[in-house]
């Protein structure tokens, strides 16, 4: 049967094999066991759902959160020749008793609908009457309290199994953590369903964290090297948002900003502009994302540092869905801990203890510097199978490390003690690099042993250091007011037993990821570029997303294989066939002008006919 599922996932999605797990997970609904499949964002869970749906008798229920959601995967799906629908309240009646009549000829193999509209009144009995495959719960997460999505209606799905008997169901998720994935279980009430656990690592993501300085000219620096390309910035409060905005503005920038003190109608428009790439940059609060799955988000950006690293996980992967190299860059501030400390001022204390952590455990990545790919895997309890990740700052080494970091951070250790253990890491870096402050010059500081020990160096460098040591553990910060204390493990640095690692900035220009390199060998950036605008104009037509027409990663294989003729078309990744059909000779024509215009090689894989994408399943118009 699954190679049943591989002649569909050529026929309709033109792509030519699985990603990690998605076959374990298609075999699993293939069963008819329950399951529950936690792969990261961009992993291709809908796939596991909507490829067995193809190939199984009766019709596939998809329970989904957001509308916009919904309509996307929907429109993608028909794009794609799929049979599916959705049902929602944005619909009109006619459109919805369209759908009906459809769902009883049997002609629909996919039903996306809310979890409210599911178990309204009449509706369960109304499918009762038809043929069901199997019901998928995406974004499982919502079910459970301790999820960052929480939705009351989720918690309702429990029926599905009384009102469905027999009827497997299979629910997605992005949410690591164990107390979630049992609970979807619980509250989903599956019956000994298969967990699958995927590689929680998007290799595709060139993660970048540096300290912020001045912040529109660092958010510049980036926008620049992704001229014409969709980002997402996110701030930590709105009023960052709003500032942000104006002075991006100022210097000719086209953003929108998103935050819940908006509009319901303002954010709506802002975030179809940006889905339909009226506008490339959205600065927004953790409030927008849920409802995008836009695929070619080629940046995020973080002006400020996230609560966790759940939530950075969570942000930075809307990055790169199409599995080409994305950049994820970190701008944080030693402020920011205090203004999530302020944000977080009024929970109550056992929530906020468990939040501070979380605080403190992404403040340490920040200030880390181990592989960054290494340390997001760690906290989610996976490992990286490789020493040098070759797409973070530390791994590129854009980063360097210190040659005498131990003499370094024993300067730093001993003036800690030198001031009793009783000052702050702002007071201690200015003793250090001999600062005439009228504080310490009060205090008597200057006359320590060790002041001025570092006065070679920037004063932001020193305070980095001491972070860097706070993030190893040689140092902690203690009390309302963060006072430096030397712990165990940061004694034996002063007897030379321990060296911690020190960066310095670095001086020598990044070297460019092998990720980015790979997505990018063979292909003709003007050609790429012109497929782009070709994709645009016809998206724009057709009033829908760019990249439901084409990805990014399907324009990039045609400007690499420079088809020629329609089997040569149908060879590129990502093209189906109702999509050669619908869009084949338009992308041929401009393919062969740029050949011809620029004297460029068309063709450069010959076109074996290839059965498969033809043989035994078709594609019907409806
Ligand atoms: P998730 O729901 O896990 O975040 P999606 O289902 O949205 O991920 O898929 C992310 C991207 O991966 C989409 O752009 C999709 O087209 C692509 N994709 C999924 N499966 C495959 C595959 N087998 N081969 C190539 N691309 C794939
Ligand atoms: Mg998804
Ligand atoms: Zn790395």
């Amino acid at each position: 049967m699954i190679g049943d599922i591989e002649k569909v996932l050529r026929a309709y999605w033109g792509y030519d094999g699985f990603l990690p797990l998605q076959k374990e997970a298609m075999e699993c609904v293939l069963s008819g066991r329950d399951s529950i499949v936690v792969l990261p964002t961009g992993g291709g869970k809908s796939l596991c759902f909507q490829a067995p749906a193809m190939i199984m008798p009766g019709l596939a229920l998809v329970v989904s959160p957001l509308i916009s959601l919904m309509k996307d995967q929907v429109d993608a799906l028909k794009e794609c020749g799929v049979p599916a629908a959705r049902i929602d309240s944005s619909q009109a009646p006619e459109e919805r008793n369209t759908v009906f009549a459809r769902l009883h000829d049997g002609a629909l193999k996919l039903l996306y609908l809310s979890p409210e509209r599911l178990l309204s009144d009449g509706f369960i009995e109304r499918l009762g009457q038809i043929e069901l495959s199997f019901i998928a719960v995406d974004e499982a997460h919502c079910v459970s309290m301790w999820g960052h999505d929480f939705r009351p209606e989720y918690r309702k799905l429990g029926l599905l199994k009384t009102a469905f008997p027999g009827i497997a169901i299979h629910a997605y998720t992005a949410t690591a953590t164990q107390q979630v994935r049992g609970d979807i279980a619980l509250q989903l009430r599956l019956e000994n369903a298969q967990l699958l656990v995927g590689p929680y690592d998007r290799p595709n993501l060139i993660y970048k964290v540096t300290r912020r300085g001045n912040i529109v000219s660092q958010v510049c620096a980036v926008l620049d090297q992704h001229q014409d390309e969709s980002g997402i910035i996110y701030c930590i409060r709105r009023k960052d948002v709003d500032q942000l905005c104006a002075d991006l503005t100022d210097k000719g920038y086209r953003v929108l900003p998103y935050h819940a003190g908006m509009e319901n109608r303002e954010r709506r428009i802002n975030q179809e502009a940006f889905i339909q790439e009226r506008v490339n940059i959205i600065i927004a609060t953790v409030a927008f994302g849920m409802g995008i799955d836009k695929s070619n988000v080629r940046y995020v950006i973080h002006a400020g540092m996230p609560k966790s690293l759940e939530h950075y996980q969570q942000e930075s992967g809307r990055a790169g869905r199409d599995g080409l190299e994305a950049d994820c860059i970190l701008f944080y501030g030693g402020g920011d801990y205090g203004t999530w400390q302020r944000i977080m001022g009024e929970m109550d204390p056992e929530p906020k203890e468990i939040a501070i952590g979380k605080l403190q455990d992404i403040f340490n990545f920040c200030a880390g510097v181990t592989c960054r790919h290494q340390s997001i895997l760690n906290y989610f309890g996976q490992d990286l199978d490789k020493a040098n990740c070759g797409a973070c700052d530390v791994c590129l080494g854009d980063l360097d490390l210190m040659e005498d970091s131990l003499v370094a951070a024993q300067k730093i250790i001993s003036c800690i003690l030198r001031l009793d253990e009783q000052f702050g890491a702002d007071y201690t870096a200015l003793v250090l690099i001999g600062s005439r402050d009228q504080r310490i010059l009060g205090n008597g500081h200057d006359a320590l042993s060790t002041y001025g020990l570092l006065s070679d160096y920037k004063k932001r460098i020193t305070r980095d250091w001491i972070e860097q040591l706070v993030a190893q553990g040689y140092i902690q910060k203690s009390g309302d007011f963060n006072v430096l204390e030397v712990t165990t493990k940061g004694r034996s640095v002063l007897q030379g037993l321990e060296t911690p690692r020190l960066l310095k900035p670095a001086k020598r220009p990044a070297r460019v990821s092998k990720v980015a390199k790979d997505s990018w060998d063979g292909v003709d950036k003007d050609l790429f570029e012109a497929l782009r605008k070709l994709r645009w104009k016809i998206a724009a037509r057709k009033s829908m997303p760019a990249y439901i027409v084409f990805g990014d990663a399907a324009l990039r294989d045609m400007a690499r294989r420079r088809p020629a003729s329609p089997e040569e078309f149908l060879q590129v990744s990502g093209v189906g066939q109702q999509k050669s059909r619908a869009y084949g000779s338009a992308f041929l024509a401009a393919i062969k002008e740029y050949c011809l215009a620029n004297s460029v090689e068309i063709a450069r894989f010959s076109a074996q006919q290839d059965e498969s994408k033809s043989y035994g399943i078709e594609v019907t118009d409806w």
